[in-house]
């Protein structure tokens, strides 16, 4: 048998909102009867990887923490190894400032390395102008990803695209972004299920992260139209996903467990 792992985006592939996406459970319980290694694999930084990992429980989805792959752990981990020990000022959640701290790294309010900015709901002119200030000062702008919005129950809200936006225009200062479609998370998430680059399948219903994320690593892709993307969106992009399916229950076996030639 190929060896074969999946990362698996959240949000409109295993959810939308508070309601589990139908197949979703049936598709985690096929991978689980194999054996087959997924992650959890969110562009979400508020909430800290055994928050994420409750959510999906109370969802009816069996996870454990260590199948969630957060951009707010791949941020971390990415800084630390950047500066061991170094500082940041966070523009964020509690699931950001815990994954910085567990990478030890010192949440600062002065004198930061890096200002970090991720999504969220405490947002305050004062902290965006408190990292204009530290960027002008010298700290480089972090951002954990770039999306514009964010989908609610209720329509969209602003993404850490959005916030970060405020700083980069006031400073001129460009964000180094570390989410998907980044290879530097896209990578890490790998690495921790030990595969290499063909065994990999990302499974998303974003094609500017997930799909792009994967045709640039070099990773099967499979979009699902259960989230953000409709069939006919798909010609305004130079780059297709390699399957293309209603809900990820619908994913075939064959496309599991055979490198199967691009199909669509
Ligand atoms: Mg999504």
């Amino acid at each position: 048998m190929t060896n074969v792992g999946f990362l698996l985006d959240m949000d409109g592939v295993i959810y939308r909102g508070s309601k589990l996406i139908p197949g979703a459970s049936g598709f985690i319980g096929r991978l689980r009867s194999h054996g087959i290694p997924f992650r959890f694999l969110t562009n979400n930084s508020q909430r800290a990887r055994r928050d994420v990992a409750l959510k999906l429980r109370r969802l009816g989805i069996e996870a454990t923490e260590n199948e969630v792959f957060t951009c707010a752990m791949a941020t971390a981990r990415f800084l630390a190894s950047q500066k061991p020990g170094g500082t940041a000022y966070v523009i964020g959640e509690h699931g950001l400032a815990a994954a910085l701290h567990r990478n030890g790294f010192s949440v600062v309010d002065d004198d930061a390395d890096y200002v970090v900015v991720g999504e969220g709901r405490t947002l305050t002119f004062e902290m965006i102008e408190r990292g204009v200030r530290l960027v002008e000062k010298g700290a480089r702008l972090i951002a954990t990803n770039l999306d514009p919005n964010c989908p609610t129950e209720h329509g969209i809200r602003p993404g850490c695209g959005a916030i970060v936006a405020m700083i980069e225009r006031a400073t001129g200062v460009q964000a180094f972004s570390v989410g998907k479609p980044s290879p530097v998370m896209m990578r890490a998430a790998r690495t921790e299920m030990g595969l290499r680059t063909g065994e990999v399948v990302m499974v998303g219903d974003t094609m500017e992260t997930d799909i792009l994320g994967a045709v640039q690593m070099g990773y099967r892709s499979v979009l699902v139209l259960s989230g953000g993307t409709r069939r006919q969106d798909l010609k305004k992009f130079a780059y297709q996903p390699d399957l293309i399916v209603d809900h990820v229950g619908l994913i075939p076996d064959e496309f599991i467990f055979e490198n199967l030639p691009a199909c669509l």
